[in-house]
């Protein structure tokens, strides 16, 4: 057992992520695991990855490959876990079984546990009160003072046991944590929690606290819903002598001032944001800011520079509220940021889903798009007008500020059309140059030529760019074709 001795202070930071394999990858847990990385990063510690799948109350088939999944898409790269291994393996909780219960018998050796021989039959009727309605079940501790050769008589008839932490029974325990400060309660409230089994396994609470240390963990990043069992996680500590982690307890992600955020509203985990065309960067980056803030103005962080920037005193401990149009924003924010080429080749799979035509220009598709686009899923209504013509109403081409109506439309698409058969050069220049050209023969107003060429060759009144891009993302036969249909359609 390591003590506090030879922990000097540049002691290397160490910190776990612990997920139990759920088949999803919470937001919440996320937000865990980025934390824990970037305190791990910013220190130049380690980043461990610990699978907890002992409480797990049936086997999720893939759940641990989500797990792996998500943190290496997200690039929070471990440095020792199951896969790869490392000095203080194993990573698996399951495969760490053999070891608790002996520690648990140092703790009665050393007076801080004891067995106990309860069976449930007694146990259950400490949860009822005398009227048969249901009490708060603490264990009354009437194992604690059994004699040793009472305990070593029961032991050797073979009666199952458990051991039991044993709680100080006056005094009060405090323990300090980096977000929530220091939390002091009555040692007379904290049951003699289990520590081992009747089936010899150590309940979730012990695993826990002795893999932490036997894996030289410094910085215990979760939840706080664990808050409640962080006194008794410092009395196992100094039960053992080893040095109590850094807590940070993290608040709860909410989905609105009452309600946590939860699977069933299909919000909650990654797998969810990503399919519905979230950019993981951007989720990685809200997510960082979902319960901590920066010190400066600065809002959109790469993942190293977030690990320069995380600071474990911008953690807030009121709950964050997720904020799906704050999220949006981000996301769009990444996009703006992309190369045309990188939006080229990540929307393109997006688009495609509803355009299957070949003969598109999707380099100037992509380039209309680009501004405009917060999220890709959102990409239906800006191309649903390519593999197809909609059916439209010609009072699309009534437009009062651009002065268009029926009549200066037919008017503008018979001149246009002639223009553009002849047109070769089909570019955004070339077309642009055209219809220009055309516009100032005419000396008429850019929008009593453009205006009518985009209603016909997109049917919409809203695009994604104008007249000229719409007519070289599809292509000259198209555009003509759609002209003249619109000269049919207002003859
Ligand atoms: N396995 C726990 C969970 O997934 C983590 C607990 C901890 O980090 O201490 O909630």
């Amino acid at each position: 057992m390591k003590g506090m001795k030879g922990m000097s202070e540049t002691k290397r930071v160490r910190t776990r992520f612990a997920p139990s394999p759920t088949g999803y990858m919470h937001i919440g847990n996320l937000r865990t695991a980025l934390y824990t990385y970037l305190i791990a990063r910013k220190n130049g510690g380690d980043f461990i990855l610990r699978i907890e799948d002992t409480d797990q109350e049936r086997y999720v088939e893939g759940a641990v490959d989500v797990i792996y999944k998500t943190l290496k898409m997200t690039g929070l790269n471990w440095d020792e876990g199951p896969d790869i291994g490392g000095p203080a393996g194993p990573y698996v909780q399951s495969e760490r079984m053999g070891m608790f219960k002996e520690y648990a018998v140092k703790l009665v050796e050393s007076g801080h546990a004891y067995y106990c021989f309860c069976d449930k039959e007694r146990l259950d009727s400490l949860k009822k009160n005398e009227d048969g309605s249901t009490a708060i079940a603490m264990y009354d501790r009437h194992c604690r003072n059994l004699s040793k050769e009472e305990v070593q008589a029961k032991l050797d008839a073979g009666v199952p046991y458990v051991i039991r932490q044993k709680m100080p029974l006056e005094g009060t325990t405090t323990f300090h944590d980096e977000v929530y400060g220091d939390i002091t309660v009555e040692n007379s409230e904290l049951d003699d929690q289990i520590l081992i089994k009747t089936d010899g396994m150590p309940t979730y609470n012990f695993a826990n606290v002795v893999d932490d240390h036997t894996m030289g963990i410094t910085h215990v990043v979760r939840g706080n819903e664990y808050l409640s069992s962080a006194p008794k996680y410092n009395l196992l500590y100094e039960a053992f002598g080893w040095e109590v982690p850094t807590y940070i307890h993290c608040s709860p992600v909410m989905k609105d001032q009452s309600n946590k955020l939860s699977k069933r509203n299909g919000d909650a985990s990654f797998e969810d944001l990503i399919a519905k065309g979230y950019l993981t960067e951007a989720v990685i980056n809200y997510i960082a800011l979902l319960g901590w803030a920066p010190k400066g103005e600065q809002e959109i962080f790469t993942l190293e520079e977030l690990a320069q920037e995380f600071d474990i005193s911008g953690i807030s401990k009121s709950p964050a509220i997720f904020d799906p149009v704050k999220l949006k924003a981000i996301n769009a924010e990444y996009i703006r940021r992309m190369t045309p080429e990188q939006f080229c080749e990540y929307i393109t799979p997006y688009i495609r889903q509803y355009v299957k035509r070949d003969d598109i220009d999707f380099r100037v598709l992509a380039s209309v798009l680009q501004p405009r686009t917060e999220l890709f899923t959102d990409v239906e209504a800006q191309v649903d007008f390519i593999d197809a013509l909609p059916e439209y109403d010609n009072a699309l081409y009534c437009h009062k500020k651009m002065k268009t109506n029926e009549e200066t439309s037919i008017e503008a698409l018979r001149a246009v059309l002639p223009v553009l058969e002849e047109l070769d050069n089909w570019t955004v220049e070339g077309v642009h140059e055209a219809l220009f050209g055309l516009i100032a023969k005419l000396e008429v107003k850019n929008g009593w030529l453009l205006w009518p060429v985009r209603t016909a060759v997109s049917g919409k009144q809203v695009t994604a760019g104008g007249g000229v891009e719409l007519c070289v993302i599809l292509g000259k036969e198209e555009t003509l074709a759609r002209i003249r249909k619109g000269i049919e359609k207002l003859s």
